[in-house]
């Protein structure tokens, strides 16, 4: 059995909300199930970058498939078979480290999120989504096969045809129906790291829906948006396509990036002021309407991975993440209610991300994807004021029958998250009854 340590203490990306638990580094698939067990529920964890409390469990023992700064762990790349682009590997290994292995074989990942620090089994736990959704759906339906463990020393190897109903539990599942081992990955064949890559600005929802149908092909798609302008620039943003680069071109691994954010930012740097002028700066960076370029997929899908600890920008409180789905039905008026209320709130953000989900389904029992419109924003923690606003966003989601995403969430009360997804009493058979987390708890009381 791995040697039990009480720290270096597990912080989620949004380092709210704090809460001690016991951590036992897992190394090898056979660390797990742990004999003899501890005395309180475990969660597996990856590389915490979850924003809320999903990978939280307060006096709980967290399964660590990651070393502190990413190092170590379970992290090994299994097996690969060009012929089919299937990657086999164990679930600690990170996104970035699939993309330094497989970009310079010609080879991408199926779905990406915002950064490359996710670990495998966190990708599959929240079934995660990424700016090609539109036409790939979610990093689950590209996960062919894997293994997971039970807490009773039970093996499950899980496909859409083998034990199917834990294969569906699983992905989506966060983390609470058993220890992911490894998994297969169905890779995507590329001959350039370039992007093709075009920003067109808007201004206005209906500008935004008209440009996301009418690049409904291009690969991949997210805009921009700027959530304090109001006036004649209410709901201005900067829509941005891309495509993979068909003219071959060196197939090089990408260098580690070397910046890092020191030391948390005091309170009074990020205020509506200074993130007005970022947001303007930001809009205006852009002189033209369209500006078509050809850029490196680094800075296309992970800008923010370029600045280590990025989070502490927040300050040592941390922040909150919003991010709902609205269906097409209700998408449009609940946005622009959503948008009004953050824009007349006095709390500011300038990570606003808004993106157009397609109808693939996910395979998930529990995945947040649905299709529609889906809106992600930061709000800094300021005494009340985040936790009242994000109150009201997510009421104005179950009004207009959206749901949010437990990834990111730290908030949402156990009759909205009950109300999202009805089907969590199904889902509930499955979970391990050795497992548990603070996110579980607090939505299920
Ligand atoms: C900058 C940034 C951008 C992001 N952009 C996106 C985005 O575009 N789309 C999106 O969908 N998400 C996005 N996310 C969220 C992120 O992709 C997810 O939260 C992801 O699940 C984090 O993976 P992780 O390895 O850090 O897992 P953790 O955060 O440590 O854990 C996440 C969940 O996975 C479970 N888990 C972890 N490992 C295992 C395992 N081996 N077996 C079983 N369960 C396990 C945990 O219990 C937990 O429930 C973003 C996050 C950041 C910080």
């Amino acid at each position: 059995m791995p040697q039990k340590s009480a720290g270096p203490g597990f912080e989620s990306w949004g380092r709210y909300p704090k809460l001690d638990a016991s951590v036992v580094p897992l190394n090898w698939t056979s660390d797990f199930p742990l004999r003899p067990p501890p005395a309180t529920r475990m969660l597996p964890v990856g590389a915490g970058r979850s924003y809320g409390d999903v990978c939280l469990l307060g006096h709980g023992t967290l399964l660590r498939t990651r070393g502190p700064g990413l190092s170590g762990g379970m992290d090994r790349l299994l097996d690969f078979d060009p012929a089919t682009g299937i990657l086999c590997c164990e679930a600690g290994a990170t996104l970035g480290e699939i993309l330094d292995f497989a970009v310079p074989r010609g080879f991408f990942l199926p779905v990406s999120p915002g950064t490359k620090y996710v670990t495998v089994g966190g990708a599959i736990a929240n079934d995660i989504h990424g700016k090609n959704h539109h036409v790939a759906g979610t990093f689950g339906r590209h996960v062919p096969r894997f293994e997971l463990l039970r807490s009773d020393g039970t093996q499950l190897i899980c496909s859409p045809a083998q034990n199917a109903n834990w294969y569906a539990a699983t992905i989506g599942g966060m983390g609470l129906t058993g220890l992911i081992a490894w998994a297969e990955v169905k890779l995507r064949p590329i001959v350039s790291r370039r992007i093709r890559y075009t920003g067109i600005k808007f201004s206005g929802v209906e500008e935004f829906i008209a440009l996301s149908e009418a690049h409904a092909k291009s690969e991949y798609t997210v805009s921009w948006i700027d959530c304090l302008a109001t006036g004649h620039n209410f709901a201005r943003g900067i829509f941005m396509a891309g495509e993979h680069d068909t003219v071959a071109a060196p197939l090089k691994r990408s260098k580690p990036a070397r910046l890092s954010l020191p030391f948390n930012f005091p309170e009074f740097v990020l205020n509506r002021w200074s993130v007005g002028v970022f947001n303007a700066l930001y809009y205006n960076k852009q002189h033209t309407k369209t500006k078509n370029a050809i850029v490196d997929y680094e800075p296309f899908f992970y800008p923010l991975d370029k600045l280590q600890h990025w989070n502490r920008m927040y300050g040592r409180d941390g922040f909150l993440q919003f991010q709902c789905v609205l269906p097409w039905e209700a998408g449009q008026p609940g946005l622009l209610e959503i948008l009004k209320t953050i824009s007349s709130s006095r709390l500011a953000s300038f990570l606003a991300v808004l993106k157009v989900f397609g109808d693939a389904p996910s395979p998930g029992m529990m995945s947040f994807p649905k299709p529609g419109i889906t809106l992600a924003l930061d709000f800094p923690i300021r005494r009340e004021i985040a936790f009242d606003l994000l109150e009201r966003l997510a009421a104005i989601t179950l009004e207009h029958k959206g749901r949010m995403y437990p990834a990111k969430d730290a908030t949402m009360t156990a009759g909205q998250f009950q109300a999202f997804y009805p089907q969590w009493k199904k889902f509930a058979a499955y979970i391990d009854p050795a497992f548990d987390s603070a996110f579980w708890q607090r939505v299920t009381v």
